[in-house]
C-alpha cells in the first residue's frame, strides 16, 4: 500500500514534467570492494554525493534529503549510531521522497542485498522512481523492475558499466569544469614545473609565422573562424582563406572544411564544457563569447538550415512579408528622394509599400514579445512534452549518439584519430541521429525557436544572425501588409492597423 502522503504519479510522463515539485532523496554508499582491493574502485561517497546533486539539478528536481554510509565495515551491523541505510529506509517508509537517486548499483553480493531490500521497500511504499547514474527506472514498469532485480543488477554492472563508468567519470570532470584529454587546438595547458600537476588551460597566444609570411597565433585563428562563421561566411570560404595564407591546420597540414566546422561546433572555445545535452561553465577562459558560440552552433547545426545560403538575404522581411491585396511578396527597394530611404514594396503589382526600418522595427518588437511570452513558451514546451514512449526512447537514443559523435569530434580535433576514420564515424552517426530525429520531430520545438524563446528572448533575438531571424519568421508567422489607403502618402506608418500578423506555428500541419 502506498503511503498516503507520497504523491501518486499517473504516468512517467507526468513525473518527468513535474520538475521542482519532485522531491529527491539521495543515497551514497562506499562500495564493499573499495576496501577489499588495494586498487581504488568506484567513487568516494563524497564524489557520489556531488554527482547525485548534479543529476537532481539537471532534472530540475528539489533535493529533499541525503543519506550516506561512509564506512561499510562499520555500517550495516554497526552498534554505534544508526547507518544512513536505516535512516533512508525510515524516510521511504514514512512517505518522503518521489525519487531515489543513487550513483551506481551493487558491485558485490553483500551490497546487492542492501539494494534489493531497498527496492522492495520502495515497491511496498509507493516510491516509484529510481535514478541510477543517468538512467531512470520506473518500478511500475516490469522491465525496469527486473533490471533492478538480483541477477540483472550484477549482469548489468559487468556488461555495461565499463563504458558507462568511463562516461560518468567524464561527467564528474565535466561538472567540476576540468579539462580532459589533450588540449584542443587554440589552447595550451600549463603544468606545475615541480609537481607536474595541471594548473590551467589558457588561450595559446604563441606567435607563429606561416610559410606565406603571415603572423598568427592558434587562439587568433580560432577567433577568426568563429567571427567569420558568425558573420555568415561559408565554411568553404573560411577554409580557403586560411589555406591562402598558408596557416597550418591543427594537424600541421592544409585546412579541411570538416576541421573548420568542428572548431565552430566546439563549446570549449566559449569556456564551456559539454556533456550529454548539458553545458557546464568550464574552469578555463573562453576564446570567444558564449553568444558567438551559440550563434555559430545554430548556423551550423540546424538541419533545416543546411540548404540555406546565409549571405544571400540582406533584409529581415523581403520575400517573407506579403502584400495584403495581391498576396504577392514584398521586396526591398531603395527610394532616392526624401533624403533617401529603403522600403518594402509589393513586387509583382506595386499595390503598396512600407518604410523598411519602420517595418523591421515593428517585426522585431512583435517577435520578441511573442518569444518572451511565458504562455507561448509553456505552450511550446507542452507541445514538445506530450510524447509517447517511442519518442522518449528516441530522445534518449539521439542524446547517446550525439554524445558519442562529440567524443569522436574531440578526438579528431586533438588529432588522436585520422580525419578519414572520423569521417566514417560521422556519416554513420549522423544517419542514425537523423532516424531518431524523424521519430521525435513532430513533437519537438524546432531548434531555431528553442534557441530564441524564453525570458531572455530580447537579447537572443538581438544577437541572432539575420538568417536565423528570417527562418524563425518563416516558421512562426504569416505577415501581410496593407497599402496606406492614402493616395498622397504611400509610406504612412500606422503599422498596428496595416499589418495583419498571423501566428501559424503550431497550427500548421507537418509537411
Ligand atoms: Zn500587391
Amino acid at each position: 500500500m502506498a503511503n498516503p502522503s507520497r504523491r501518486i504519479w499517473k504516468s512517467i510522463e507526468e513525473f518527468l514534467a513535474a520538475g521542482e515539485s519532485v522531491a529527491a532523496l539521495t543515497y551514497e554508499r562506499a562500495s564493499a570492494d573499495r576496501f577489499r582491493r588495494s586498487k581504488r574502485v568506484g567513487k568516494s561517497v563524497k564524489d557520489q554525493h556531488r554527482e547525485n546533486l548534479a543529476v537532481i539539478a539537471r532534472r530540475g528536481w528539489t533535493h529533499l534529503d541525503s543519506f550516506r554510509d561512509n564506512d561499510l565495515s562499520a555500517s550495516r551491523y554497526a552498534t554505534k549510531g544508526r547507518p544512513g541505510f536505516e535512516l533512508l529506509m525510515e524516510a521511504i517508509a514514512s512517505g518522503r521522497g518521489d525519487v531515489l537517486v543513487v550513483w551506481e548499483l551493487a558491485r558485490t553480493q553483500r551490497d546487492l542485498a542492501v539494494y534489493v531490500e531497498l527496492r522492495d521497500l520502495c515497491l511496498e511504499n509507493g516510491l516509484r522512481f529510481w535514478m541510477v547514474g543517468d538512467r531512470l527506472y520506473d518500478l511500475a514498469n516490469k522491465d525496469d523492475k527486473l533490471s533492478l532485480g538480483n541477477a540483472a543488477i550484477q549482469g548489468e554492472y559487468n556488461a555495461d558499466n565499463i563504458s558507462a563508468g568511463v562516461q560518468r567519470g567524464l561527467e564528474g570532470t565535466a561538472i567540476a569544469g576540468m579539462p580532459h584529454g589533450r588540449a584542443p587546438y587554440g589552447y595550451r595547458r600549463v603544468y606545475d614545473p615541480e609537481t607536474k600537476e595541471f594548473v590551467r588551460q589558457e588561450p595559446d597566444d604563441t606567435e607563429h609565422v606561416s610559410p606565406a609570411g603571415i603572423k598568427y597565433t592558434p587562439a587568433k585563428v580560432v577567433r577568426e573562424i568563429f567571427g567569420e562563421l558568425e558573420a555568415g561566411r561559408s565554411i568553404t570560404r573560411v577554409t580557403q582563406s586560411l589555406n591562402d595564407r598558408k596557416i597550418p591546420s591543427p594537424g600541421g597540414k592544409t585546412w579541411a572544411r570538416s576541421a573548420v566546422r568542428l572548431i565552430g561546433l566546439t563549446p570549449t572555445y566559449a569556456g564551456l564544457r559539454a556533456h550529454y545535452q548539458n553545458i557546464y561553465k568550464a574552469v578555463w577562459e573562453g576564446i570567444v563569447t558564449p553568444e558567438t558560440y551559440w550563434a555559430v552552433k545554430r548556423l551550423l547545426s540546424d538541419p533545416s538550415r543546411v540548404h540555406t545560403r546565409p549571405s544571400r538575404a540582406q533584409y529581415l522581411l523581403s520575400y517573407i512579408a506579403r502584400c495584403e491585396v495581391c498576396k504577392g511578396p514584398l521586396a526591398r527597394v531603395h527610394i532616392p528622394y526624401k533624403g533617401g530611404f529603403d522600403s518594402y514594396r509589393c513586387l509583382d503589382r506595386g499595390c503598396g509599400e512600407v518604410r523598411r526600418e519602420e517595418m523591421d522595427d515593428f517585426a522585431n518588437k512583435t517577435m520578441i514579445k511573442w518569444l518572451s511570452d511565458p504562455e507561448i513558451h509553456a505552450k511550446l514546451i507542452e507541445a514538445a512534452g506530450t510524447s509517447d514512449e517511442e519518442t522518449q526512447k528516441a530522445t534518449i537514443e539521439k542524446t547517446r549518439l550525439e554524445l558519442d559523435l562529440e567524443n569522436w569530434e574531440r578526438q579528431a580535433i586533438a588529432g588522436s584519430v585520422t580525419p578519414e576514420f572520423f569521417g566514417k564515424i560521422q556519416v554513420d552517426r549522423i544517419a542514425k541521429i537523423k532516424e531518431q530525429e524523424e521519430i521525435i520531430e513532430s513533437a519537438k520545438i524546432p531548434s531555431i525557436l528553442r534557441g530564441l524563446i524564453g525570458p531572455d528572448a530580447e537579447r537572443r533575438w538581438g544577437k541572432a544572425p539575420l538568417e536565423v531571424k528570417r527562418e524563425a519568421l518563416r516558421l512562426t508567422s504569416r505577415i501581410e501588409v496593407a497599402p496606406t489607403g492614402d493616395p498622397k502618402d504611400r509610406y504612412l506608418g500606422n503599422l498596428g492597423k496595416r499589418v495583419d500578423w498571423d501566428w501559424i506555428y503550431g497550427k500548421k500541419t507537418k509537411n
